[in-house]
């Protein structure tokens, strides 16, 4: 690209600029720049057209159409061709307007005699704010240089947007990020937080989108990317071999900063008037763009790693980003696209509450912000773009909705939906040391679901007697590589000291369905809910498995020892996985390592086919744990992690509480202990149906010790026992409404 086929361009962001820095309203600006543009293109019409909400786009300014339409017209998304321009983020570039797939005639515009029509996206980091057109009588298409330029003032019209340059009483055209914004997502951790927003990766704002000397800021831009080239190269030098995932990634990383392709893409923007932070973030938006279009995950992984180099560059270009932890709010509300477990646990409790773009239930973000109990909400589309720093938030994880600057009467709503959680906590607290006895006598045994160190201190805290479902996959998964066997060996060593004798059901590696270790990736299946994961993987591939089980012996050093294996789906299965137990205790005897003072194997009740396996199996396990989040998906054959379907069973329908009665059955008629482990066995309602059900042993997030204590604590299990039964007869699908009522009437 020449100096001198860059001339044109070049004068008009010059003139953009003086324009801009003239002392005018916002309306104003916009008609100059409609000026300005129509006149440079030389073109009759030139339009401005603004996001008045989601769905509808309003013209704010126009030269050469009839100035009445002026914040009179407005197009939603599905309409016409500046509709479809702002709906695909693609150009519309027709001799032919009239022909043109989409082409909605506004009379009140006065457009008919225009043929020629040019459409772009105003945009910014792959966020549409509105459409920048151009019409012309004579019917002719556009120059791709004519294309590539308008391109850029509407990038710079964008910049100029954010910085609030077009602010005026008009709500299309008001300042943008200060009105309250509703975002329904999708809740993966219940609670409600009120904070204030702290965006992980904090936007970085370009004040000079425009500059007059390209070799001044040609120079910036190289010398920016020389000072990224030695950082990266750096943290290259600092990572240790073994970390052969994380050199994996920087190796990567170093790769596109030397892309000629990506330096020559930012030069050329330069060469056409723009500053180099510009440049870079021109570059940034369309590769956000081609991002959002990108459904392989791994070239996706690329375009992420081209994005984080951008922002890279845009903080040693404008020295802002680099927020020492200090300026953190009191109350700080974690906003982000997503977030890795590391990064997350770097903040701990720390964190009011998550929102996050991306992500889902079964992420590995998810895992750890329900280990540590934070309100947690994913996939809130655009919260990255509409959030800034220091925003007033509301998270109500319950429901998966989140309240940006919300207005006074949604905040006070929210302050007492909060107040009375508090209050709540506070009774909870007070029965922390007392045992979960039913009003008849009976005694429930609450015990809390783990997996992280940073659950142990729950043990104290929650009341729990003990961990009834220790995920051990949760060190694999919040790492890049495999575990040594005397990490994890010294792991669960500090998992039973913090324990202090109490129980602690240690499951061996479940991962294979939505849990995919990247250092153990195998071909895609199917249907992984359904494929090679948990004990299959274990018994079929031991070496995992047998390390597994030594760790816990080394761990236990002669203090009691239970193992679960997890979805054991024949009796066969168990006692194989058994048989590796009894060789490792072989093996640690012939070494001299001392042996746990009691040993108990159990399993995991997860598929339908165990509860009905030979009574052989029920005699030959220790223990039994129903792992009811994986039973609930196969009992009803409803993929737990598909939004559609998850929550279109009741666990409280009929079938499968009679289905539960059955195992509690077939377990007292042969002394097998029973316990439930998956996520019903916390929420109150359905604890106490199971204790009605027979259950005696319930394991849960520690969260929900309080809450399903409290419940257990006011009820009588043959009263609501009978409740059950009789909804039962009566043909009911779900006993939950007759629950509720008796439930209702114990508060
Ligand atoms: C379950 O399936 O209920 C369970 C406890 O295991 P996970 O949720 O880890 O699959
Ligand atoms: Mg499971």
């Amino acid at each position: 690209m020449t100096q001198n086929s860059n001339t044109e361009i070049r004068k008009m962001l010059d003139r953009l600029r003086v324009m801009m820095a003239e002392d005018a309203a916002g309306q104003t600006r916009l008609n100059r720049i409609t000026q300005l543009i129509a006149l440079e293109m030389i073109s009759e019409v030139c339009s401005i057209y603004l996001f008045l909400d989601d769905d509808t786009l309003e013209l704010c300014a126009s030269e050469g159409l009839n100035p009445e339409a002026v914040h009179k017209t407005r197009l939603k998304l599905s309409e016409g061709l500046v509709g479809r321009v702002a709906r695909t983020s693609q150009v519309i570039n027709t001799n032919d307007a009239f022909g043109t797939r989409g082409f909605q005639y506004k009379p009140e515009t006065g457009e008919d005699p225009f043929k020629s029509f040019l459409g772009v996206p105003i945009q910014r980091l792959g966020e549409t704010l509105g459409v920048l057109t151009v019409q012309s009588k004579d019917a002719r298409i556009y120059t791709e240089r004519e294309v590539q330029d308008i391109q850029i003032v509407a990038m710079v019209i964008a910049e100029m947007t954010e910085l609030g340059a077009f602010v005026t009483d008009n709500a299309a055209m008001s300042a943008r990020h200060q009105q309250p914004a509703l975002f329904n997502a999708t809740s993966a951790q219940e609670g409600a937080a009120a904070g204030h927003v702290w965006l992980h990766n904090p936007r970085v704002i370009v004040t000079n989108p425009i500059a007059s000397d390209p070799t001044a800021e040609l120079e910036r831009l190289s010398k920016a990317i020389r000072e990224l080239r030695v950082g990266v190269d750096k943290i290259l030098s600092i990572a240790t071999p073994d970390d052969k995932e994380q050199l994996e990634v920087l190796e990567a990383y170093r790769m596109f900063a030397s892309s000629k392709g990506w330096v020559l893409r930012m030069e050329d923007g330069i060469s056409r008037g723009l500053s180099a932070e510009a440049a870079v973030e021109m570059e940034q938006s369309n590769a956000r763009t081609r991002m959002s279009k990108v459904t392989d995950p791994y070239l996706r992984d690329r375009l992420h790693d081209l994005d984080d180099l951008s922002n890279r560059l845009l903080r040693i270009l404008t020295g802002q980003g680099t927020r020492p932890w200090e300026e953190m709010p009191k109350d700080p509300v974690l906003v982000s696209g997503n977030i890795g477990p590391a990064e997350l646990l770097d903040y701990g409790r720390k964190l009011k509450g998550i929102v996050l773009e991306e992500g889902s239930v079964g992420s590995h973000a998810t895992i750890v912000a329900r280990a540590l109990a934070i309100p947690l909400v994913v996939r809130a589309e655009q919260i990255t773009t509409e959030a800034q720093n220091g925003d007033y938030i509301l998270v109500d994880g319950d429901r998966g909705v989140v309240h940006l600057r919300p207005d006074d009467a949604v905040s006070y709503a929210f302050r007492d939906k909060m107040a009375m959680q508090e209050k709540a906590r506070e009774r909870y607290d007070s029965i922390r040391d007392k045992p979960a006895i039913t009003l008849c006598g009976h005694r429930i045994n609450l015990y809390m679901n783990a997996g992280l160190m940073a659950d142990l201190p729950s043990l104290e805290k929650s009341g729990a007697e003990g961990v009834g479902l220790f995920r051990s996959e949760l060190q694999f998964l919040t790492r890049n590589r495999m575990p040594k066997r005397s990490d994890l060996s010294e792991i669960y060593a500090r998992v039973l000291n913090a324990a202090k004798g109490r129980r602690v059901i240690f499951r061996t590696l479940d991962i294979g369905s939505d849990k995919v270790l990247p250092y153990l990736k195998w071909a895609d299946e199917p249907n992984p809910a359904l494929g090679w994961r948990a004990i299959r993987l274990g018994l079929d591939r031991p070496g995992v498995l047998r390390m597994q089980i030594q760790a816990l012996m080394r761990a236990a050093a002669g203090r009691p020892l239970t193992i679960m294996f997890p979805f054991i789906a024949q009796r066969e299965e168990f006692a194989a996985a058994r048989k590796e137990v009894d060789k490792a205790l072989e093996r640690e005897r012939i070494l001299g390592h001392p042996l746990p003072e009691n040993l108990e194997v159990g399993a995991m009740l997860e598929t339908p086919s165990i509860a009905f396996s030979p009574d052989k199996f029920y005699k030959e396990v220790d223990f039994i744990s129903i792992g009811g989040n994986d039973l609930k998906q196969f009992f009803f054959a409803a993929d737990r992690q598909n939004e559609l379907v998850r929550r279109r069973y009741d666990t409280l329908n009929v079938s499968f509480l009679r289905f539960i009665s059955s195992i509690v059955s077939r377990c007292e008629k042969h002394g097998t202990p029973l316990s439930f482990c998956g996520e019903d066995a916390g929420r109150p309602v359905e604890a106490a149906c199971f204790a009605a059900m027979g259950l005696r042993a319930l394991s849960m997030r520690p969260a929900s010790i309080g809450p399903v204590k409290s419940i257990l604590q006011r009820i009588h299990l043959s009263e609501l026992r009978e409740i059950i039964d009789k909804a039962n007869t009566q043909g009911h699908q779900s006993v939950r409404p007759a629950v509720m009522e008796y439930l209702q009437g114990r508060f």
